[in-house]
């Protein structure tokens, strides 16, 4: 997927990764090289045990600080998205995790170590047994423990006294690192740098995601990146196309400066269509909504002219800690969402545990990769679906909601949950509790076992949501974390377009509302395919409401429809992809990339 091209001594070089937040920046590197802290192994006297716990403990609540300290700026310099202060918030909960503070305490008083020497000891130990995992969730969080141990560490030797997390790069620079946490990341952005170049990182590693939505030109995966490129060198860095050019000829800086200042005028003009309705010139009205993960992310929606919350994943509440989120604590987070949305809906799905989102509190069950997931597993956890179920109801005294249930796959799925929601309702109408009289149920359509049977589930809920995501993988039986089967993702192979059309038909004919909320809903290439088909809402990262909405809005749907039986009668999904992109680059060349420009994607 990453790779270098050198170049004749005129241009510069090349080097390839991936593209995880679009914008061309021309300008100077500024290497982060962390320098390893020296530490030394040293025994103490029995007597200076606890002392040294405290020296910990201390440690711990300054880096605690710190990390407070950095969300409130973030907040008040209105740069905070709800991931970020989300990942903060997980930071937080790490220093103080058992795994790592408990450890490394008991490593002071069984070893009779020093703190620094402790928590070394700890974070080898965590990181040789999460090595061990398969599960790529738990790689994810070894980076995040290496930081957490970073910052403890810094904070143990003095070395955090106004650092800012230790960053000496200036604004304007473009950083290049081998990898940065979600907290520098954060760091580097408020003041603000022009871009990021990592080495390591995928494009959906908290620091791409964090780059993305705060709309900071970004490359990940960028291999032997460090090696080639030096401090205060000039490159090109280019986050649509996933490039990063060392040492740029003039003409690069020419062509790419060209390129920068017509992105810049495309996106402020795009930004004008904040307030206007997403509709075709000949009247087909499309909602887009945005996608949402935690709470604190709501403004940015309205703010890209979205219409509401189409789909809240409230995994994030209940991951990276070590107890579960009280019905009072989600009702709070619920209720705060549903108000500031009001009057538009508000979709909030269900717990979906499971894949690679896992919980770290013991329940009876575990939630499995694939089997033993998000609904399947709620049913059998009722605690905790009824302590979701009842805060839902609550909070639906606040605003507009819709429940939506992830990776249906039975009928029977959306009748037991219609009854529990109908007996937690009388319970709660019992105690005093006020509820809205009606909530829309919905069922996600993302396995091929619920596209087969959408005519039967249409007629037991009242809306669906496509969630592309997981519906590409199973019917294209493709990973959506292997990186190595990723030329195979297409959203428009004939497999995947028969079985939205048959989803879609199904909601039309039972009369019931037709979303989708994966990734496909956020790409401007697919958006006439999607209107073709019938969909009545899209719902998408905040920061691709924009381009999708100039779709929609320059397109006749009666174009949309000879696109769609155009591409319904071709075979190959590599035929239906290209004549699909040379269509974009026909009629939108401002949305889409040079290299598509140049050429379709399977004709390259
Ligand atoms: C999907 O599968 O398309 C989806 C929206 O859900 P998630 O990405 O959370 O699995
Ligand atoms: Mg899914």
């Amino acid at each position: 997927m990453t790779g270098m091209t050198q170049l004749n001594r005129n241009l510069g070089m090349v080097l390839r990764g991936v593209g995880v937040s679009p914008g061309i920046v021309l300008g100077v590197a500024a290497r982060m090289d962390r320098e390893d802290v020296q530490i030394e192994r040293v025994h103490l006297p029995t007597g200076l045990l606890e002392a040294e716990v405290s020296r910990l403990g201390d440690a711990v609540n300054r880096a605690a600080l710190q990390l407070d300290e950095l969300q409130r700026s973030l907040v008040e310099s209105d740069l905070a998205e709800g991931e970020h202060l989300g990942v903060l918030n997980a930071h937080k909960v790490m220093l103080r995790d058992p795994m790592l503070l408990g450890e490394a305490e008991q490593r002071i008083r069984t070893q009779c170590l020093n703190a620094e020497w402790a928590i070394h000891e700890t974070v080898q130990h965590i990181q040789e047994i999460f090595a061990r995992m398969e599960d790529p969730f738990f790689r994810e969080r070894v980076s995040d423990i290496q930081h957490v141990a970073g910052m403890l560490m810094r904070a143990l030797l003095g070395e955090d006294d106004g650092a800012d997390l230790g960053m000496s790069v200036r604004p304007g620079e473009v950083v290049v690192a081998s990898s940065l946490s979600p907290a520098e990341t954060l760091s580097l952005a408020r003041l603000p740098v022009a871009g990021f170049a990592l080495e390591d990182g995928t494009a959906t590693s908290h620091t791409a995601i964090i780059a993305h939505s705060l709309g900071i030109p970004a490359v990940v995966g960028v291999g032997r990146l460090t090696e080639h490129v030096g401090n205060g060198e000039n490159i090109i860095l280019d986050g649509a196309e996933g490039e990063v050019i060392v040492h740029p000829s003039q003409d690069e800086e020419l062509v790419y400066g060209r390129r920068a200042r017509r992105a810049r005028a495309f996106l402020k003009a795009l930004r004008q269509n904040r307030e206007l309705p997403a509709v075709t010139p000949d009247g087909y009205g499309l909602v887009l909504r945005g996608n949402l993960d935690i709470a604190e992310g709501c403004a940015r929606i309205a703010d890209a002219g979205g219409t509401g919350i189409g789909l809240f994943r409230t995994e994030f509440l209940f991951l990276d800690r070590t107890t579960l989120p009280s019905e009072d604590e989600q009702y709070a987070t619920y209720s705060q969402v549903l108000a500031a949305t009001a009057p538009e809906p508000v979709t909030i799905r269900t717990l979906d545990i499971g894949g690679d989102k896992l919980l770290r509190v013991e329940r009876p069950e575990a939630a499995a990769a694939l089997g033993l997931r998000a609904i399947r597993y709620c049913l059998k956890d009722r605690a905790l679906f009824d302590t979701q179920l009842r805060a839902l109801l609550r909070a639906s005294a606040h605003g507009n909601l819709r429940v939506l249930i992830p990776f249906v796959t039975s009928l029977g799925e959306v009748k037991a949950v219609r009854k529990i929601l109908g007996e937690l309702r009388a319970q709660l109408q019992s105690e005093g509790r006020p509820m809205a009289p009606e909530i829309p149920l919905g069922a996600m359509i993302e396995t091929p076992a619920a596209a087969l049977i959408s005519d039967l589930l249409a007629g037991a809920v009242d809306f669906f949501s496509v969630g592309t995501n997981d519906l590409i993988q199973y019917t294209l039986a493709i990973s959506r974390d292997e990186t190595a089967g990723e030329y195979l993702y297409n959203p428009l192979h004939p497999a995947m377009l028969r079985t939205l059309q048959m989803v879609a038909r199904a909601g039309r004919s039972a009369g019931i509302d037709i979303s989708m909320c994966g990734e496909m809903a956020g790409d401007p290439r697919y958006v006439l395919v999607l209107l073709a088909l019938g969909f009545h809402e899209l719902s998408m990262t905040a920061s691709s409401i924009p381009a999708v909405k100039e779709v929609v809005r320059r397109t006749p749907r009666s174009d949309a429809l000879v696109l769609l039986q155009k591409i319904m009668n071709m075979s190959s999904a590599e035929e239906i992809a290209d004549y699909v992109d040379s269509y974009m680059v026909e009629h939108f060349s401002d949305l889409v990339t040079p290299r598509m420009r140049e050429a379709p994607r399977y004709a390259r």
